[in-house]
């Protein structure tokens, strides 16, 4: 199967979430390297990552991603919170590097109504100015698609088209993200094999056919095309068990690294997620209640 995690907690230090993932039989891991909510730019310390590393290498975990800072935003066009983002874009980098992650996972920001074309402008001043130190080895830079709300940029596959190709053109591993409840509240539908096969023929024409490096799996509060990013527990919301079971009928979604990013009040709410993507990942129907 492919490998399945969460978003894990860090409380407690980086390897906590390495560890709260294995308790829960996870073969992949997302964590914040950082309080997502602040600008703190400490570099991740060499005993952290250690003691991360060493906790992946304990639990057989096969892919790991690191989520960048809520708070950062490529397309501001603020030119002091900018600066700010990029700044804290580059310690998210280097904590990338030094947990060994797979996937540097991140938000494309706002343009605040400055439009498309400011933005992606925006996003290659920051790449660029990032390049020279993007780390060798083998973290890939993912660009996550948005919900569409607020002016935030990603929606369409073909904007996150261009992003990808502005960041390999300055050498850096760049990929696509793919959040299913934001492909969705942004207009895409889920619904049956038809709508799914539509998304996967949009990602390989505008975002590339193997740029896809991760998937988001959430089902959605919201309803298609309403914008709202709101994440809902599998089978629960408006895409529902049919359209994530045709999701990983489709090739290009069933074979990559799975996070789930569903509401969790406690651990009890992940385990139930859990047993229901493994079962639609096994494409077995779901037990009957
Ligand atoms: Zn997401
Ligand atoms: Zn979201």
């Amino acid at each position: 199967m492919q490998p399945l995690g969460v978003h894990a907690s860090i409380a407690g230090g980086l390897h906590m979430a390495a560890l709260g993932a294995a308790e829960l039989g996870c073969t992949a891991v997302q964590l914040f390297s950082r309080s997502p909510r602040s600008w703190d730019l400490r570099k991740a310390g060499k005993n952290d990552a250690a003691l991360f590393k060493a906790a992946r290498k304990d639990a057989g975990i096969k892919a790991v991603s690191v989520h960048t800072s809520y708070l950062i935003n490529l397309s501001s066009p603020d030119d002091r919170l900018f600066g700010r983002s990029v700044e804290l874009f580059k310690t998210e980098l280097d904590a990338g590097a030094a947990l060994e992650a797979d996937f540097l996972v991140t938000h494309l920001g706002s343009h605040l109504g400055m439009g498309e074309a400011f933005a992606l402008e925006r996003i290659r001043q920051a790449l660029s100015s990032m390049a020279d130190d993007f780390p060798a080895g083998r973290l890939t830079l993912l660009f996550e698609n948005s919900a569409g709300g607020g002016n935030t940029f990603g929606r369409r596959m073909e904007e996150l088209g261009m992003v990808i190709e502005t960041a390999r053109a300055l050498g850096m591993n760049a990929g696509l993200c793919l959040d299913t409840c934001h492909a969705f509240a942004a207009g895409y539908p889920m619904r049956r094999a038809g709508d799914i096969k539509a998304l996967a023929n949009e990602i390989k024409n505008k975002a590339g056919r193997e740029s896809l490096g991760l998937i988001h799996l959430n089902d959605s509060k919201a309803a298609c095309g309403s914008n709202t990013d709101r994440h809902e527990h599998l089978g629960k919301g408006a895409i529902g068990l049919d359209g994530l079971h045709a999701f990983f009928d489709n090739a290009l979604f069933s074979g990559l690294p799975v996070i789930l990013e569903t509401p969790k009040k406690t651990v009890d709410d992940d385990r139930r997620n859990l047993s229901i993507a493994r079962e639609i990942l096994k494409q077995r129907p779901l037990p009957q209640k």
